[in-house]
C-alpha cells in the first residue's frame, strides 16, 4: 500500500479527512474545500458536518 486514498485537510483547525482527487490544492497542499484554502478569509467555514474549522 504505497496509495493514500485519504488526507486530512490542511487546514489546522479542520477535522475533514478528504480523497486527494477531491481535495482541493493550494500551495502544494490539499484542503477539503475552497474556504479552508482561502484561509477562511470569508470567515466561513468549510461547511462539512461536525467540522468546526469557521471557529477559531
Ligand atoms: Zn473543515
Ligand atoms: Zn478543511
Amino acid at each position: 500500500m504505497t496509495e493514500v486514498d485519504r488526507v486530512k485537510c490542511a487546514c489546522s483547525d479542520c477535522v475533514c479527512v478528504i480523497p486527494p482527487a477531491k481535495a482541493v490544492e493550494r500551495d502544494g497542499r490539499l484542503f477539503c474545500g475552497d474556504a479552508c484554502a482561502n484561509g477562511h478569509a470569508s470567515g466561513s467555514g468549510c461547511g462539512h458536518v461536525g467540522c468546526q474549522c469557521s471557529k477559531g
